[in-house]
């Protein structure tokens, strides 16, 4: 019989660098100390096990900044029998290395789920294998759940969703979950405390900050829908978790669920800012944002937090737009990707470059900061191309700049499971020499005539463009948008020292 469970991150760091895993769809070790995004799938699983009566440790080694020696102290005082690691395609040899290593020491039963076990279910329970069970797709909290429940005898059959070794240690495959199988209003509401909400937090967000999901999946391109499912949703080729999590679906929950968890937060937590971390919230849904805001404002929550969300620029209309004022929106996190419309089309992301802009630029016209994601390094694009985005999102950074405006970069990378590793596999535009284990934007995986770690380091630089600094500075208006800036200057030395160029790496 499983009573106790642990669902953990181990803190397997690198050259005092730490993984960036939980919630991060883009891997890599950095040196930034303000990255600690919440793993809210992970969380919600937490939170099932507890309302059955399991007893839970919900243990992130990472984003608690705790030594590998001090959580397995606290694992040897919790004494789990059934533990949980979620990994993805450069951290598994690691991840299966050492659970191979803590099984010698404990005795407990590991399962391993996340984006990379999508598409390796099967092989991640090979001969050898530290695991006894493996689960792909992005709604493993319901799916662990029920397979717990299977193991104690709760339920006859072993879940849909499950790779496992029967007697014979034959590795079987449960089936299939069917389409639809997951109500996310029937989840319960993530508990707060059992998974230490506030150890997590970005720079760009003010504190006490806090993450939910309004669904699961990227709803894609602009279109009204009649319901909170999406017939066209995003299908960017890079894009891992809309491919090997949600297998290009995507849903959201009820505006009241997630009223109801907003309400939550800001009465009982008091929550300053909310960051809706779904793939393209839900902003993608009109109707669904028009209910979502009578939601909140049935529960008089508008004006009492900043409401933050991930968004696609083409949903930026100025209706919804006026519909996100209402809601009390202050940041918008955008994927640009590349200026060229070349690439926009090859990467699949069904918008052009001018849609991507006028959209930024809808919400920065009303006031609303938009924090813009970039990607270098595309095969087959060459250095003035490189150049043409470095130019336009420097405009666009330019434009209006708000207080919170800012861009990331990362270098475009082709995670097994995503169409771009197919496509770059059959253009044989892989580099491979390097192991999965490189594939952590400290390495070229992708062959390109780009210096991919000048590249990321030059556009994380446009930060300190002396007019966007000017700009930032005379738009600060409160005394805590100054303790704000202070994390986002650390945290922009973190990324910068996480971006080094060619010579230095020897490459
Ligand atoms: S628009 Fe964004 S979230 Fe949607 S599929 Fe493309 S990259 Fe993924």
């Amino acid at each position: 019989m499983i009573r106790k469970i642990c669902l953990y991150y181990p803190p397997l760091v690198k050259n005092g660098m730490f993984p960036l895993i939980t919630q991060n769809r883009q891997f890599k070790f950095s040196a930034s100390r303000e990255i600690r995004i919440y793993p809210l799938v992970m969380a919600s699983l937490a939170t099932m096990l507890d309302a059955a009566g399991y007893d839970v440790l919900f243990l992130d080694g990472i984003n608690r900044r705790i030594s590998l020696e001090n959580c397995e102290k606290i694992l040897a005082d919790f004494s789990p029998e059934f533990m949980v690691i979620e990994t993805k395609a450069p951290l598994f040899t690691a991840h299966q290395d050492y659970i191979r290593e803590l099984a010698s020491r404990i005795n407990c039963r590991f399962a391993i789920c996340g984006d990379h076990i999508s598409c390796a279910g099967a092989k991640s329970l090979s001969a050898g294998s530290p695991f006894s069970w493996a689960v792909g797709g992005g709604y493993y909290d319901f799916i662990i759940k029920n397979l717990v429940d299977w193991l104690n005898g709760k339920i006859n059959h072993p879940p849909p969703g499950v790779f496992y070794k029967n007697s014979d240690q034959n590795i079987i495959y449960s089936q299939d979950p069917e389409s639809g199988a997951f109500n996310l209003d029937e989840a319960p509401l993530i508990d707060r405390d059992l998974t230490r909400w506030s150890d997590y937090g970005e720079a760009y967000l003010y504190r006490p900050a806090a993450y939910i999901l309004s669904g699961r999946g990227c709803g894609g391109a602009n279109t009204n829908h009649q319901d909170y499912t999406s017939s066209m949703p995003g299908r960017c080729t890079f894009c891992i978790w809309q491919h090997a999590l949600w297998r290009r679906k995507a849903v959201l929950r009820s505006p009241e669920s997630t009223a109801d968890e907003i309400e939550i937060l800001v009465k009982k937590y008091r929550v300053r800012e909310i960051f809706d971390d779904n793939e393209s919230g839900g902003i993608w849904n009109e109707l669904w944002l028009e209910n979502f805001y009578r939601s909140l404002e049935k529960r008089r929550l508008t004006g009492k937090f900043y409401f933050s969300s991930n968004a696609r620029a083409d949903s930026l209309t100025p209706g919804r737009i006026r519909l996100l004022q209402k809601i009390g929106c202050r940041l918008l996190k955008v994927g640009v990707e590349s200026a060229n419309d070349s690439t926009l089309a090859r990467i699949k992301k069904d918008e052009n470059f001018r849609a991507i802009s006028d959209g930024i630029k809808n919400a920065k016209d009303a006031g609303i900061a938009v924090l813009m994601t970039t990607m270098v390094g595309y095969p087959w694009e060459s250095s003035a191309e490189m150049q043409h985005t470095h130019h336009e999102v420097k405009k666009l950074l330019l434009y209006k700049t708000h207080f919170g405006d800012s861009l990331q970069s990362s270098i475009f990378t082709p995670y097994p499971g995503s169409p771009v590793y197919d496509q770059s596999l059959a253009e044989n535009k892989i580099d491979f020499s390097l192991p999965l284990s490189a594939y952590d934007m400290d390495h070229k995986v992708l062959l390109s005539e780009i210096d991919t770690g000048r590249a990321c380091h030059e556009m994380w630089k446009l930060h300190l463009h002396p007019l966007f600094l000017l700009r930032s500075l005379f738009a600060m208006r409160h005394a805590d948008d100054f303790l704000l800036a202070l994390r986002g200057i650390k945290s922009l030395l973190g990324h910068l020292g996480d971006y080094r160029i060619e010579n230095d790496r020897g490459n």
